[in-house]
């Protein structure tokens, strides 16, 4: 007899997770675009050269065994009704259950020149573009450049201060002034982060905050929070505050500024939350299609704590549950909910700090820099994979930044 047809769609926390939940089970194929799996949570270490690509971005083929078939290509369209995926340049592929896990894409809101020229910051080839246009940046300035003009030619802003930008804008800081100063340039870099919203990292709580407010001073990042882009053109950016207009050469914009459904999800027929996303049961099922599991970014999950939403520890979470229960809707056995906690929150701010939230308790500085690499390598996705970059770490490589 043939083995049921499990397809995959998404190769991220929530896709991978579930494929090897899934590997040995049924004929279980996984679709990504890329060919790697990626680590989000430390690209800004990438971008620092803290880590290399091959601790944070295993190949698939690295990851999942013969059980789990791979698929490279992009997802052009889903047909509910007709059980079929649409790739390009491929044929299409059928399923007798689906697990739909496509994660969001940049939201731009509609700004003005935001999509062609501001730089985005989810993938590894992103983290190489923002390191090329800092070095080129660094490059063409010449040591007798007087320290208003070095300043002004490295002004790099960051969209967005939820941690992303937090996190990105005190790393590229840190990343920049080390350069400046062994390039014995002279003044000093500038760094802004710009937040629409009254606060830093409005998703976290006060605690962290604190030592994201104190990382962000200590690294010399501008925080400009009530502060909205209206435009963004090559070279200059436009903001409104409090009613006034004011623009700003950049060398570069990083968008960091969130996250909207792909429009994938956006055309399918099913119910959806007010952003868009698919309203999921507590089983990780879609009411009108209950062969179909979505999970993830993509996914509203009733029984989370809200604070999860969007995260890879939620999309982490959900891959143990739907792999149970797509074993057990295949078997016709009663399937699970979940209630969804925080795991605790790690946050890593700049070159030398980081702040780690667990058991209600904040921590920062060296240990919580360590604290965080121990508990990312305890999720990476394979024991293999996870003895590997640990011993590297252990060993002293790839804990150094990579100097610009
Ligand atoms: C820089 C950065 C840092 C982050 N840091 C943290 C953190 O510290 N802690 C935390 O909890 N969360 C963090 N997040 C959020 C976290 O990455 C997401 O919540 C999580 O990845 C969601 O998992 P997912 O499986 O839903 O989607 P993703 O992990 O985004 O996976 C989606 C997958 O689908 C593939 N895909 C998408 N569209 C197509 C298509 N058309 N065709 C083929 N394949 C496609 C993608 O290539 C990818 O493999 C961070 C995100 C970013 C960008």
């Amino acid at each position: 007899m043939s083995k049921a047809k499990i397809l995959i769609l998404g190769g991220g926390f929530g896709g991978l997770f579930t494929a090897l939940e899934l590997a040995g089970s049924f004929d279980v194929t996984l679709v990504s675009d890329a060919d790697h799996f990626l680590f989000t949570p430390m690209l800004y270490e990438y971008l620092s050269g803290e880590v290399e690509a091959w601790h944070i971005a295993p190949r698939y083929d690295e990851l999942l065994d013969d059980n789990v078939h791979f698929v490279q290509a992009a997802i052009t369209g889903i047909d509910l009704v007709a059980q079929s995926v649409s790739l390009a340049g491929r044929e299409s592929l059928n399923y007798d259950a689906l697990v739909l896990a496509i994660g969001g894409v940049t939201n731009y809101v509609g700004v003005e020149g935001a999509e062609e020229f501001t730089l985005p910051f989810r993938k590894l080839s992103h983290a190489d573009n923002l390191r090329h246009r800092m070095v080129a940046t660094l490059d063409r300035i010449p040591p007798d450049f007087a320290p208003l003009d070095a300043r002004r030619e490295a002004t790099f802003a960051v969209v967005g201060a939820g941690a992303s930008g937090c996190e990105l804008s005190t790393k590229m800081a840190d990343l920049l002034r080390d350069a400046f100063q062994r390039r014995a340039l002279q003044g000093e870099p500038r760094v802004l982060v710009i937040e629409m919203g009254d606060r830093v990292v409005p998703g976290m709580g006060d605690q962290i905050r604190e030592f994201v407010e104190d990382a962000l001073d200590k690294s010399g990042v501008e925080v400009h929070t009530n502060t909205r882009v209206v435009k963004v053109t090559s070279g200059e950016l436009t903001f409104e505050h409090e009613g006034k207009h004011e623009s700003l050469k950049t060398a570069g914009v990083v968008w960091t500024g969130g996250v909207k459904m792909s429009p994938l999800i956006e055309q399918l027929d099913v119910e959806k939350s007010k952003r868009g996303l698919l309203v999921v049961n507590p089983t990780l099922q879609l009411s009108q299609h209950v062969n179909v599991f979505a999970l993830g970014d993509i996914a509203f999950y009733p029984d989370a704590t809200p604070t999860l939403a969007g995260t890879a520890q939620l999309a982490f979470q959900q891959a143990t549950l739907a792999g149970r229960n797509i074993k057990a809707y295949m078997e016709g056995n009663e399937m699970h909910t979940k209630h969804f906690e925080e795991l605790g929150e790690a946050i890593s701010l700049g070159t030398e700090r980081a702040a780690v939230l667990t058991g209600g308790k904040a921590f920062g500085g060296a240990l919580a820099r360590q604290a965080r690499f121990a508990l990312y390598t305890s999720r990476l996705p394979t024991w293999h994979h996870r003895l590997r970059v640990g011993a590297s770490w252990f060993l002293g490589a790839g804990t150094q930044m990579k100097r610009m």
